[in-house]
């Protein structure tokens, strides 16, 4: 499979592992990397830029393929050293970085100084737009679906890869709901040049959590996944467990919500330490609804070239079965 972004980035397959705080370390990136995709560090994942740095040695003693390295920018419990972040990727020698959350454009001097591909994860069109203006050479279109941060628009990727296919002129990963070979054809099909999956990489042998987890993803259907911090504008789609309830009905009392009133619930340190315990009701963790489609626990390999296998089959066998050129 060629594309733009097998291209660009030097992968075998057009399939991106996107970042995701706790979970993005050396062990997942270098499956997904190794496993011909491309695995991605998280780095607000490690505690300290210089924490960064060893954990980008770390991945590449582990690999000899391409990763990136994720830099998301949203609102935080405390404050974050993004710069001396964004320089220890440089210092690292990474040449790929997805950006995710407010604009990076303060960032993009730096990374373009150092001949770095920077893909921004986008939920909306106009962000897409934007993104390919001031200079990103790709972006991740993220969906509805997706696990973490949707926006606030809530479109879906039926709208938004079709018009990113129309307007955009930088090459775009589909992100959101994709699991499959199904969604990979499909999302190919819309216009997208390949994937970015999260939540489908959580549930990988390689994935450093806790096996229950795993196993919780497994046993969930799509109607699994809660959206919290609505109230807050900063909305953001987690597993629907007890805790994400609480939220909710905090949320659901009239007046305006007071973060301080949830924050003891959904603070990142204890999604962090449900990820490692595996007791599923300790905090919240980030899950798409994709969630419906995962029945098993793969290694990042055999996972990739069972999407990779399923889509080439959609294409070659159904897809061109559907058209009658003769
Ligand atoms: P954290 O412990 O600082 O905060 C926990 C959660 O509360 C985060 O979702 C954060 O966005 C939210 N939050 C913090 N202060 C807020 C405020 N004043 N108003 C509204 N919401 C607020 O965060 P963490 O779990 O250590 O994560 C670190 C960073 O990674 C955060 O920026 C977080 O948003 C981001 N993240 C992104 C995703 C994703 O899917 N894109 C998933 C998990 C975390």
């Amino acid at each position: 499979m060629r594309t733009r972004v097998t291209e660009q980035l030097g992968i075998k397959y057009p399939i991106v592992q996107g970042g995701m705080q706790w979970v993005g370390r050396a062990e997942l990136a270098s499956a997904v990397s190794n496993g011909g995709g491309l695995g991605i560090l998280t780095a607000l994942t490690q505690p300290s830029p210089e924490d960064l740095l060893k954990e980008i040695a770390r991945c590449r003693e582990m690999t000899d393929q391409p990763f990136g390295v994720n830099l998301t920018i949203l609102p935080t419990i405390k404050p974050v050293p993004y710069e001396d972040y964004a320089q220890a990727i440089v210092d690292g020698g990474v040449k790929i970085v997805e950006t995710a959350g407010r604009n990076p454009e303060p960032f993009l001097p730096l990374f373009k100084q150092a001949g770095i591909t920077v893909i921004h994860k986008c939920t909306s069109i106009r962000h897409a737009l934007k993104a390919e203006r001031i200079g990103c050479d790709m972006v991740s279109v993220d969906g509805f679906e997706c696990a973490g941060h949707p926006g606030e628009d809530d479109v879906t990727n039926l709208i938004l890869l079709p018009l990113a296919a129309r307007r955009l002129k930088v090459p775009f990963l589909a992100s959101g709901g994709l699991g499959d070979g199904r969604g990979m054809a499909a999302a190919l099909a819309m216009g997208a040049d390949g994937i970015n999956m999260g939540t489908r990489f959580m549930v990988t042998k390689e994935a450093p959590i806790h096996e229950a987890v795993k196993q919780a993803m497994v046993d969930a259907s799509e109607l699994d996944t809660a959206l919290i911090y609505r109230s807050l504008r900063n909305t953001a789609r987690v597993f629907r467990n007890g805790v994400a309830q609480q939220v909710l009905e905090i949320e659901a009392q009239p007046g305006a919500t007071d973060f301080a009133d949830i924050q003891p619930l959904v603070a990142g340190v204890k999604g962090r330490a449900l990820l490692e315990s595996g007791e599923l009701e300790q905090g919240i963790w980030s899950a798409g609804m994709v969630v419906g489609l995962i029945d098993d626990i793969p290694s990042c390999a055999e996972l990739i070239e069972r999407i990779v296998n399923e889509a080439k089959s959609i294409i070659r066998d159904r897809l061109s079965t559907l058209v009658d050129d003769a």
